[in-house]
C-alpha cells in the first residue's frame, strides 16, 4: 500500500538535488585533492633499429635502415645484439599521468574490508575521482600518494547518484 505521506515514485530525490551533490563532491575533490602521480602501462613499439625474430620473441640481431629517428638508427654487424633495444626487439616507453585525487587515509571498516585483505587502516589509502579517469586507473598498478610508493588493492569502483560520476580505488603502501 502506497504511503499517502511520501512523494510518488521516483520523485524523493529530483534532479535539482542530485545535481548538486554531484557537483560539490566535484569541487571536493578539485578543492581539497591533491595530485598523484599514477604509473601507466608503459608503451611499446618494434625497435625501428633490428628485425623481429618470430620463432624466437626477440630481436633476430640484423641491422635494418627503416629507422624512425636518429636516436633509434644504430649500425651494428650482424649476430650482434642491437646497441638500441639490447636484444629484446622492442622499445619500452613508461608512461605516467598525474590527476587530483580525494585522498583519505584508513577508510572505516564498514567500508574497507580489512580483516579480508590481512591489512591495517595505517597502510589503506582510498582515492576518489571523477568517473572520466576511469580507465587510467583500471590499467595503472602503482601510484605516487603524497610521495609514497603505493599499489592498486582492488579494481576501481564507480559510484555515483542515478548517473555513474565517481571512481573510488584502494592502495597500500608499497613494502608495508
Ligand atoms: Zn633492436
Amino acid at each position: 500500500m502506497p504511503d499517502q505521506g511520501l512523494p510518488p515514485e521516483g520523485r524523493f530525490v529530483g534532479d535539482p538535488l542530485v545535481n548538486l551533490y554531484q557537483n560539490r563532491i566535484k569541487q571536493l575533490i578539485a578543492d581539497l585533492g591533491r595530485n598523484v602521480t599514477f604509473t601507466l602501462i608503459p608503451h611499446q613499439i618494434d625497435c625501428p633499429n633490428c628485425g623481429w625474430d618470430y620463432s624466437q620473441n626477440r630481436s633476430n640481431n640484423i641491422y635494418t635502415s627503416n629507422s624512425s629517428g636518429v636516436n633509434f638508427n644504430k649500425t651494428f654487424p650482424t649476430g650482434q645484439r642491437c646497441p638500441v633495444c639490447q636484444g629484446r626487439g622492442r622499445l619500452e616507453f613508461q608512461r605516467s599521468a598525474v590527476y587530483k585525487c580525494l585522498i583519505g587515509f584508513g577508510p572505516a571498516p564498514e567500508e574497507f574490508d580489512y580483516k579480508f585483505y590481512g591489512l591495517e587502516p595505517t597502510q589503506v589509502i582510498r582515492l576518489k575521482n571523477a568517473l572520466a579517469i576511469f580507465e587510467d586507473l583500471d590499467k595503472s598498478q602503482y601510484a605516487n600518494i603524497d610521495g609514497f610508493e603505493c599499489e592498486k588493492i582492488t579494481i576501481p569502483r564507480k559510484s555515483g547518484l542515478r548517473d555513474l560520476a565517481f571512481v573510488t580505488s584502494y592502495w597500500k603502501r608499497k613494502n608495508t
